[in-house]
């Protein structure tokens, strides 16, 4: 990997603690492989709660002098961290792809979109606005203050490595805040990139630290029960959200959670049938299918279902699956052999259950954790997949008559993330715009993720918008003033 890199220093395998790159204590390293190929790509150190605690500790020292510096100084730290990363996208892009699997060209639009992040933040750095508020009485003034909530930790999953951090450290430090980022285990190294790059972007020494970890319950334990971290940001499963937010609750500590979904994709027969295509393809089989807003269950208007099923799949045949590094590749690897068995279990209890395999529906000719893209019809709200999220390349088709019933489906799930629909009738957008319990509505789009729009989820999807002029939200405080004159 470092022969393909045109800067091999950002391949980094030590972590970032309080501004100094260190190993593990005691001496402690894990393997990150790549997913194509199962070959070892690094040993990256592996630190465990003293590590983090002392990650902690800098953050707190630093992120007085931090908060105390204006806006606009922060706004130009960050936006020259933008710049880096942007002038070094094809190397993060390398190693994105290297230890994730996603093709190249997906993990350089990442890079792009976790840099939007960046540069967002640092414009919003200098607008952290108060208010002032009409007094209740003659001699009262009130105004309102905020403030950064404290040090902030994050925990992150494989599927972003770079954006997913990059939407929580980028409004954590416009505010003025310390962060202490735990990236996944099978994805470290685009984080500690990301170190790299803030370190050469004048991002003071302990402000940011990054924790490679084996060992994620350890981890969090360490940021729950600090009693310097105020603030927890996670993304990942809804499962594990749950843990973290009852280990936080001692600590009375604010939680962001951006977790699981089961998104709902409705294609109307009003609909644009060529543009719902286009659009499954790219909310379904980006990343492969593993991402939290990836359409779960596609439902099809009577109408159309068979035009629908056949175009669909002509598109799913021509998508060409291989290693992401090579330049052709549309689909890569899925992450590991757990997410093929997800896969595969889904598919069979569509099967037993009377659903029909339109194409694929088995593991890739190329062996390893590749799988074929895959379209299922006659899928039914009993099936596994109506209730659990498959991240995988697996197009479930679900039959539905009227615009009641398909709202009933598409709601009929503890999730409530994204949801897309087509139609063309003004009156029926409205009306299912409206009536889907989901934090993010695309219409007549299969892609929905921005740095402008507040992402975020409704029911057990989570807690908290990230982007938008919302988005540093979650790492203020409020503070009321009253001021008798
Ligand atoms: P995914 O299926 O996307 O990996 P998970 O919720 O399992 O979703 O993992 C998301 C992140 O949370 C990963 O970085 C993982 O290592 C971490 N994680 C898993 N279990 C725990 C835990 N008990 N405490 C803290 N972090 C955890």
């Amino acid at each position: 990997l470092k022969s393909l890199l045109s800067d091999p220093t950002l391949l980094e395998m030590r972590a970032f603690v309080g501004g100094e790159w260190v190993n593990a204590d005691d001496g402690a390293t894990f393997e990150v492989r790549n997913p194509a190929r199962g070959d070892l790509i690094a040993q990256v150190a592996d630190l465990g709660r003293a590590e983090t605690a002392r990650a902690i500790d800098a953050a707190e020292n630093a992120r007085h002098a931090w908060a105390a510096r204006t806006g606009k100084e922060r706004a130009n730290i960050l936006r020259k961290w933008f710049d880096l990363m942007m002038a070094n996208q094809e190397d993060l892009a390398l190693i994105l792809t290297a230890e994730m699997g996603k093709p190249l060209a997906e993990a350089r639009g990442e890079i792009a979109y976790g840099a939007s992040f960046v540069e967002w933040f640092a414009e919003e750095a200098k607008r952290v606005y108060g208010e002032t508020i009409p007094g209740h009485q003659p001699d009262k003034r009130i105004t309102v203050i905020r403030q950064p909530i404290g040090v902030a930790a994050s925990i992150t999953p494989w599927n972003f490595p770079n954006a997913m951090i990059a939407r929580k450290v980028a409004p954590a430090l416009a505010v003025g805040c310390g962060f202490v980022a735990r990236p996944a285990a099978e994805t470290p190294l685009s984080a500690l990139a990301m170190a790299v790059l803030a370190e050469r972007a004048g991002v003071p020494k302990g402000v940011l630290s990054v924790i490679p970890s084996s060992r994620a319950s350890d981890i969090g334990k360490e940021f729950c029960e600090n009693p310097i971290v105020r603030k927890l940001t996670f993304t990942g499963s809804t499962e594990v959200g749950r843990i973290l937010l009852r280990q936080s609750a001692d600590q009375v500590m604010k939680c962001s959670m951006e977790l699981g979904g089961n998104a709902p994709f409705i294609v109307f027969d009003d609909a644009d049938l060529d543009a719902a295509v286009q659009g499954t393809l790219m909310s379904k089989y980006r990343n492969n299918g593993q991402t939290c807003v990836c359409a779960n269950r596609i439902y099809v208007q009577a109408g159309v279902y068979d035009a629908f099923a056949e175009k669909l799949k002509t598109a799913v045949e021509k998508l060409r699956v291989g290693d992401g590094l090579s330049d052709d590749s549309e689909l890569g690897p899925l992450i590991n052999e757990e997410a093929v068995t997800k896969v595969e279990d889904h598919i069979s209890d569509i099967v037993a259950h009377g659903g029909k395999v339109l194409t694929g529906g088995r593991r890739h000719g190329n062996g390893g954790t590749f799988f074929e893209p895959t379209i299922v019809t006659g899928v039914t709200q009993k099936m596994k997949v109506a209730q659990e999220e498959t991240f995988g390349p697996l197009a479930p088709l679900f039959k539905f008559d009227t615009e009641e019933q398909v709202i009933g489906y598409a709601n009929d799930t503890i999730f409530g993330l994204a949801a897309y629909f087509y139609a063309r009738d003004i009156g029926r957008i409205t009306r299912v715009q409206e009536a889907l319990e989901y934090g993010i509505v695309g219409v007549n789009t299969g892609i929905i993720s921005t740095e402008v729009a507040p992402f975020g989820g409704v029911k057990q999807s989570g807690l908290g918008r990230e982007g938008s002029s919302h988005g540093t939200d979650d790492y203020l405080e409020m503070k009321y003033i009253c001021l008798s004159v």
